[in-house]
């Protein structure tokens, strides 16, 4: 299997800018601006089928088309680096191991959307991606690679790294524009969308590290050969986060369409101590949990839709028959209590409700009403919220107690006193 993003990992001094260019490095970026138009970089990465790797599966071409070419605003490129979904530390292995490659991709989509000022948004424990893109800048900028008259071009570029404070809910796009702009990181109303109005009330683009790093080489390789090494309508391959019970857990580049067994069983080595499969996550906490009758599922993003799940950000998650998924369930929805911007009342009330309620049945004190009045509970959060972590909830949780109903069940010791 021919390795894109993750073919420097582990290689010494990988992130340096000499060994970068050894291996056709920034030639990419060289064949976008002197040899293509804009329009012709945005058609290629439409035609490559790249999808939104952040967790939504937007398709990336299309996303940067929506900005209009007429609004005479500054345009801005702005990187979802926050990486904050529990079971996702792919973007971290780009940034320290890969920063040129994810900057040659910014020089790109800067080119295509015609912008000149990127901003890299990153996690703010992520010290050593800090330090490693920051050194990376400084390498680009002393080499021609950015700053003025790019590669002898007349494109100008200056990329910003901004150091993230630790809230989850600033890696929803809207949230991380606020939070740049130096106020509480709350989602905002769509529309209108960032494309018309984002970043300082500006045309802006956001699209994630992984995204952004698939560019460079669908570029200097072309769209077709791209696309075929993925699925249909999923072009290329992905970083998938796998942890939990697993012999081999890592960060695993695979083609998409690759299934959840091939991955579990092949790449992470199979179940620990031999147990058999209980459930996985898929695609970060947020995507609905899978059984293991499930897991013939091809890992892309239509395909995971289609089993009522989704692929998000590639964070694979493997749970053996020893898991309380009772305790799982209460894990996931503490995390969504505690990651709560606050900013609507479904949310904000609903996710403390979700977790106390799940809380009392995993402490046995629980009671038969407690677990009739938990899909409501939950089912009215999700599509009444500002921002998709409602849903989130919805969907999490509420795939835990529709799957493993029997569990809570068997936790409920004592009778309904009404
Ligand atoms: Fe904040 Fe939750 Fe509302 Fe999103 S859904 S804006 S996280 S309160």
């Amino acid at each position: 299997m021919e390795k894109i993003l993750s073919r420097r990992f582990g290689q010494e001094n990988s992130h340096r800018l000499e060994n970068y260019l050894k291996d056709s490095g920034y030639e990419g970026a060289r064949k976008a601006l002197t040899q293509m138009t804009p329009a012709a970089v945005i058609d290629e990465v439409k035609k490559a089928n790249l999808r939104g790797l952040g967790g939504a599966g937007f398709p990336t071409g299309m996303k940067w088309s929506f900005i209009n070419p007429a609004n005479p605003k500054p345009r801005y490129l702005v990187i979802n680096g926050d990486e904050g979904e529990p079971g996702t530390f792919k973007d971290k292995y780009i940034f320290e191991q890969d920063p040129h490659a994810f900057l040659e991709g910014v020089i790109i989509t800067c080119f295509a959307i015609g912008s000149h000022k990127a901003y890299v948004y990153i996690r703010g424990e992520y010290l050593k991606s800090i330090a490693r893109l920051q050194n990376a800048i400084n390498e680009a900028y002393q080499n021609g690679f950015l700053g003025k008259g790019i590669l002898g071009t007349a494109f100008d570029l200056e990329v910003v790294v901004h150091q993230g404070a630790g809230a989850y809910i600033c890696g929803e796009e809207t949230a991380l524009l606020e939070s740049l702009e130096g106020k509480k990181g709350f989602p905002r109303l769509k529309p209108p969308f960032p494309a018309v109005i984002g970043l300082f009330g500006c045309p802006t683009v956001i699209n994630n590290v992984e995204t952004v790093a698939c560019v460079g080489p669908i570029i200097y390789k072309g769209a077709e050969w791209f696309a075929k090494l993925g699925c249909e309508k999923n072009g290329g391959n992905r970083l998938f986060c796998i942890s939990g019970h697993v012999n081999k857990p890592g960060v695993y580049e695979l083609p998409n369409g690759t299934t959840l067994r091939e991955m579990i069983y092949e790449h992470a080595g199979g179940i620990l101590n031999g147990r058999a499969l209980k459930a996985v996550i898929p695609g970060g906490i947020s995507a609905p949990i899978l059984t293991p009758d499930q897991i013939d599922v091809k890992m892309d993003f239509d395909s995971l839709k289609a089993i009522g799940s989704m692929a998000g950000s590639g964070g694979v998650i493997v749970m053996d028959d020893s898991t309380d998924m009772v305790w799982a369930a209460m894990i996931a929805a503490r995390f969504f209590a505690h990651e709560s911007c606050g900013q609507c009342s479904p949310c904000r009330e609903g996710s403390g409700w979700v977790y106390r309620n799940v809380k009392r049945i995993f402490d046995g004190e629980g009671r038969p009403h407690d677990l009739l009045n938990l899909p409501g509970i939950i089912n009215n959060i999700g599509g009444n919220t500002i921002c998709a972590f409602g849903d989130a909830i919805t969907m999490s949780v509420g795939s835990y107690v529709t799957k493993f109903r029997s569990e809570f069940e068997s936790k409920i010791k004592r009778p309904n006193p009404i």
